[in-house]
């Protein structure tokens, strides 16, 4: 088996995630069978509890755990199927060390970072190769070199290298170099330093993937492969893509760095044929046609906040050769504009999930909007339980209805608390997560959408539809069209009179991939074109 390291330096946000990914992809395709993992430095146990601000999305896997977006990477551009292992925190490294303590296993010694945190990380990192075996295990550490929190796992990969042996490791370090305008210059010194950080720790990196805004030339190639001490064809240029995360692969095949690494890692492998990525890539540059689609979130400013969301609906549109326009409106601005104002032209509203009541209601008025304008609607999570609240209130006449989550006293609580979940006291991964089975009804749009009555998708929420409001709702034209097997939990929901709308209780989002679309995101893509024609 082999390993590569995948670091970064200088400066946070450099696409680490998307490097790793970008290789994996390569990789891939070369035959290889790779698996991908992410070390994150934070004392936070898992992402979960962290607000979207800080942290961006919080990615689900099929077990339910709670991640970071890089895994969301991983999984749209390698076909791994990653799970709980496939992600570990400082917080739960230390987690684990101090109950082994409490326990008393430690028998009376103190207690270090090293070896007790470094061997634990170890452990895993071994763990995780016997659980999930593959050619090349990809790890990228979160944060950059320097941190004080990285050090315990960069001390960990200097003892481990040690012990699977050098030719089976490469360690790849993903920098910046900046373009100095003044002086129209590149430049090299901050990557030297910080592969100097990285030496100084025991680790020489063999491979630099140079984030860059202007091509590099040969001499700063050639200075970046002296002083940084990396071969010249191992200094790979990665400049910002022009339209499309997507286009990554192609560019870092375009530099070689598959043939590097296979010939660093002695893989004889063929070429990775770039094919159909290639023209999944294509019909995103150059689509026929666009739709102009409405995101009302609550995070809309932060462009990592709804990822997987956005990742679904380029998939989506490009498997029916058309791109998309979104508008980012922040639900808190309809709840004093007009939403015919600001939506007068979409051709589609999707809703993301969310806690907390900031811009809930905005969310119910461009719900309403929709239902009553017939334009096609998209309800993830959170908007499932809006979905529910605005026809229970507007169509129903329930003038009080709404999720306890946002008013604990609720009139008529058509959102409500899971029984199960009324005693839990710890925010952290407590809520209903990973994937469930969900039964379809036939003759519905849902059951027109998939194609089929079973269905498994991850969820992540706490509140759901509240059953004794059932009837009153369908009597209405509310369509219960997709509930749990015991058919207690309300999965998907839609309406009898309207051209598309649907929404559910889980996160399809977490299931799309490149040249596969998710069969919801299509149906409503499909139905904003046909909408917007
Ligand atoms: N806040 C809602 C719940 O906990 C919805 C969650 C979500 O949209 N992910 O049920």
């Amino acid at each position: 088996m082999k390993y590569i390291f995948v670091t970064g330096g200088v400066v946070s946000s450099l696409g680490k995630g998307l490097a790793a990914a970008s290789l994996g992809t390569l990789l891939e395709l070369r035959g290889l069978k790779v698996v991908l993992q992410k070390f994150d430095p934070y004392l936070n146990v898992d992402p979960g509890t962290m607000n979207p601000f800080q942290h961006g999305e919080v990615y689900v896997l099929h077990d339910g755990a709670e991640t970071d977006l890089d895994l969301g990477h991983y999984e749209r551009f390698t076909n791994s199927n990653l799970s709980r292992s496939n992600s570990t925190s400082s917080g739960q490294v230390y987690e684990t060390v101090l109950a082994r303590e409490r326990r008393g296993d430690y028998l009376g010694k103190t207690v270090q970072v090293i070896p007790h945190i470094t061997d634990e990380i170890k452990a895993r990192l071994r763990k995780l190769a016997h659980e999930q075996p593959c050619d090349v295990l990809i790890t990228e550490i979160g944060g950059t070199t320097g941190d004080i929190e990285g050090l315990p796992f960069l001390e960990a990969i200097r003892q481990f290298v040690l012990e699977v042996g050098a030719q089976n490791v490469v360690i790849m370090h993903v920098t910046l170099v900046p373009y100095i305008k003044a002086a129209g210059e590149l430049k090299t010194k901050p990557s030297q330093q910080s592969i100097a950080k990285l030496r100084e720790i025991g680790l020489h990196p063999q491979v630099l993937i140079c984030r860059t805004e202007h091509p590099l030339g040969d001499d700063v190639r050639q200075k970046l492969s002296v002083f940084c001490n990396v071969p010249l064809d191992a200094v790979v240029e990665a400049r910002d893509v022009d339209h499309t995360i997507y286009e990554m692969p192609l560019m870092l095949q375009q530099e070689k760095l598959d043939d590097t690494i296979c010939r660093l890692l002695a893989l004889n492998q063929p070429q990775a044929d770039m094919t159909n990525w290639r023209k999944f890539v294509n019909r995103i540059v150059r689509p026929k046609k666009r739709v102009k689609i409405a995101v009302v979130g609550k995070y809309i400013e932060l462009q990592d906040a709804y990822k997987s969301i956005y990742e679904s609906l380029t998939h989506a549109a490009a498997s029916v050769d058309c791109g998309t326009d979104l508008l980012l409106v922040d639900a808190e601005e309809l709840e004093e504009k007009d939403p015919s104002l600001v939506l007068k032209d979409v051709a589609g509203i999707l809703i993301p999930g969310g806690f907390g009541d900031r811009g809930v209601e905005g969310k119910i008025r461009a719900t309403q909007f929709a239902r009553e304008n017939s334009v096609p609607y998209l309800g993830l999570c959170l908007g499932m339980q809006v979905a529910s609240i605005e026809f229970a209130r507007n169509v129903c006449g329930l003038r009080g209805a709404n999720s306890t989550e946002f008013d604990t006293k609720a009139e008529h609580p058509i959102i409500d608390l899971l029984e199960a979940q009324k005693d839990i006291t710890d925010k952290g991964a407590s809520m209903r997560l990973g994937t469930w089975p969900t039964k379809i009804v036939a003759n519905t749009r849902a059951f027109q959408v998939y194609g089929r009555d079973e269905i498994t998708e991850r969820h992540r929420h706490r509140y759901e539809f509240n059953m004794n409001y059932r009837a009153q709702m369908e009597a209405q034209g509310f369509v219960i069209s997709g509930t749990s097997p015991d058919g207690l939990l309300v999965e998907l929901v839609e309406l009898k009179d309207h051209p598309w709308f649907l929404a559910c209780q889980f996160h399809p989002e977490f299931q799309s991939k490149p040249n596969k679309p998710h069969p919801l995101f299509k149906g409503f893509v499909s139905a904003c074109l046909a909408h917007g024609s």
